[in-house]
């Protein structure tokens, strides 16, 4: 296994967020048998005491079960955390790998995908969301009328009297539109996905920061749920393959 370094200029505390294109498939063990007996006691078949048969699979998510633009998130050493831009679910990436009982493997992957990204350091969750809104400002996106039912449902459950700003209020916005999923912007929903697991990360939740992006991703969602049908997008977007 090769040992990566932290980026030149980043520290470890950094939240790191990652939009993975496609799938991530990791190595993971298929079946394990024993030799027939017999085989071992007879020197001319291959060494060892078992077979070890290994399989590449996607990794899914554990609801909806999307495998493709997951949001990868952690920070330096972490195991890989997943966020899914359909459903907005949140989970640990694990899998079956040999001897990967501690998470080895998934803190690996996460410290392999933060190198080869070569993101800059200093990005933090905010200014993703914060391009995402400039370019929806800028006309590069156009909301569907499905992000403005889920815009909608979106102040009243996470700024209302019963929600709070739970992440979970948030996912259950999504997941009410995942039948529609394929009419949903990308962008809306990556932006709500990375709010999502800002919201789920160890220490973040009563910063200055993480108020900073609910609040910049409901202004968002009031501006998109007070769009006039004239100025809603009518294709599918389709980004997303399934
Ligand atoms: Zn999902």
């Amino acid at each position: 296994m090769i040992e990566h370094s932290l980026p030149p200029g980043a520290t470890i505390d950094h939240l790191w967020q990652l939009r993975v294109a496609g799938e991530i498939r990791v190595r993971a063990v298929d079946w394990v048998a024993p030799l027939p007996q017999g085989l071992v006691a007879d020197y001319s078949t291959p060494d060892g005491d078992v077979f070890v048969s290994t399989v590449l699979v996607p990794l899914v998510c554990v609801r909806c079960p999307s495998t493709r633009s997951h949001i990868v998130q952690g920070r330096w050493g972490d195991e890989l955390t997943l966020i899914c831009i359909r459903c907005g679910t949140d989970w640990t990436g694990r899998w079956a790998g040999i001897g990967d009982d501690d998470g080895a493997a998934s803190r690996a992957l996460l410290k392999q995908i933060i190198v080869e990204s070569g993101f800059t350091p200093g990005t933090g969750v905010g200014d993703t969301i914060g391009d995402i809104r400039d370019e929806f400002h800028a006309g590069l996106w156009t909301p569907s009328r499905i992000d403005q039912r889920l815009a909608d449902a979106l102040p009243l459950t996470v700024q209302g009297d019963h929600g709070g700003t739970g992440p979970e209020a948030i996912a259950q916005c999504m997941v009410s539109t995942l039948p529609d999923w394929r009419l949903r912007s990308l962008r809306f929903s990556e932006a709500l996905a990375r709010t999502i697991g800002l919201l789920r990360a160890p220490g973040a939740g009563t910063d200055t920061e993480t108020l900073d992006v609910l609040d910049s991703v409901m202004g968002l969602a009031r501006t998109i749920a007070a769009l006039e049908p004239g100025d809603l997008r009518h294709e599918p977007e389709a980004q997303i393959e399934s």
